[in-house]
């Protein structure tokens, strides 16, 4: 019999994602969403299929769920300016939320997903990050409703684990990207993509010496399955590929390039509490997990790239094109 997943936030990026990835390994997925910042278009496909089921409903109150054996908790804003615009919502879906599922985990014996992430290092003092790190968080910062969210929703889940014997998996989940990322969401590379494509300024905050390290969905996502499927495991784990890092100067850089090069690289000013770098330490996922991320920052960027010059097309905005000749640039001096 094909196994039941229930997804929360499945409307969103990576929840859409995790949605058909799920569905073509032959499981049934109910995905939750209220759409406050996820789109129905990106279950265009999963929604065709009689295996899947979309549920609108908004975890922060109580809402009644069918069973599952594994159960994804994704739901909750993930970009700055999505989260800043409602810091309280995001806070009660991580916390109420994350706790109702929980409850419904308890109830069918479920295993547990939670999708963390890594904003509970915050600003890190500790360089690439392992688990073990207990992070640099401002607790009333702009961040914070997302870092102590996140951060809160560790600790339930947890707790959850230690006192009532809910089989927990806790994925600390870097910068990710890929097709379906929202245009106007404001997290970096759908920015910079669709700036570049339009022949808008690329907007680089700060003098742009930041890092990130960037993995790309499916590998991400791969992550994610794996982190059901394993025997029980203990403590977080990092999810992320830690050779994508490079400052965000540098991805502009290539953006601008990849994208025909008309846009002009401006420096805007910087948000406080934005982290100055971040990587992954991905030890424990390759040895419980055996995985790590095989789509090299080039390949994985140009078929954003090409992604997202579809929407602009399909939307009517911009001159955005893809050039199926033009060659992945070499990943060669891209730190
Ligand atoms: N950033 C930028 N220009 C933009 C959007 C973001 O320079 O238009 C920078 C931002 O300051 C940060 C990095 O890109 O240092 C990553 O930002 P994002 O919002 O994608 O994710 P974060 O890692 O901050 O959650």
């Amino acid at each position: 019999m094909s196994r039941r997943a229930l997804i929360s936030g499945a409307a969103g990026f990576l929840g859409s994602h995790l949605v058909d990835r799920l569905l073509q390994d032959g499981w049934h997925v109910v995905g939750v969403d209220n759409l406050s910042s996820g789109r129905l278009l990106n279950l265009k496909g999963a929604r065709e299929r009689p295996e899947f089921r979309f549920l609108r409903a908004d975890l922060r109150r109580p809402v009644r769920l069918p069973s599952a054996d594994v159960i994804f908790h994704l739901a909750s804003p993930a970009s700055p300016p999505q989260y800043q615009m409602d810091p309280i919502g995001t806070l009660e879906v991580n916390g109420f939320g994350t706790s109702q599922l929980l409850a419904n985990a308890r109830r069918d014996s479920s295993r547990f997903v939670l999708a963390s992430t890594s904003e509970v290092y915050g600003d890190p003092q500790v360089h690439p990050q392992p688990e073990e790190y207990w992070g640099h968080v401002n607790p009333i910062g702009l961040r914070s409703c997302y870092d102590e969210g996140k951060r809160f929703a560790e600790a339930l889940a947890t707790a959850w684990h230690r006192q009532r014997g809910v089989d927990v998996r806790i994925a600390r989940i870097f910068n990710t990207y890929g097709p379906r990322m929202a245009l106007d969401d404001g997290r970096v590379i759908s920015t910079f993509l669709g700036q570049g494509w339009k022949g808008d300024p690329i907007t680089v905050q700060g003098r742009g010496r930041q890092t990130r390290s960037f993995c790309y969905v499916d590998d991400l996502v791969d992550g994610l399955v794996r982190i059901a499927e394993v025997p029980p495991i203990d403590g977080p784990v990092n999810l992320g590929d830690p050779r994508g890092e490079l400052s965000v100067l540098r991805l502009a850089q290539l953006v601008r390039e990849m994208t025909g090069g008309r846009s002009q690289i401006v420096f805007v000013p910087r948000p406080p509490d934005d982290s100055e770098q971040r990587r992954p330490n991905i030890r424990r996922a390759r040895r419980l997990l055996h995985w790590a991320p095989t789509t090299s920052l080039p390949q994985g960027l140009q078929r954003t790239a090409n992604a997202v010059a579809r929407e602009l097309q399909e939307r009517g905005l911009g001159r955005g094109r893809t050039n199926p000749s033009r060659k992945t640039p070499r990943r060669k001096g891209i730190r």
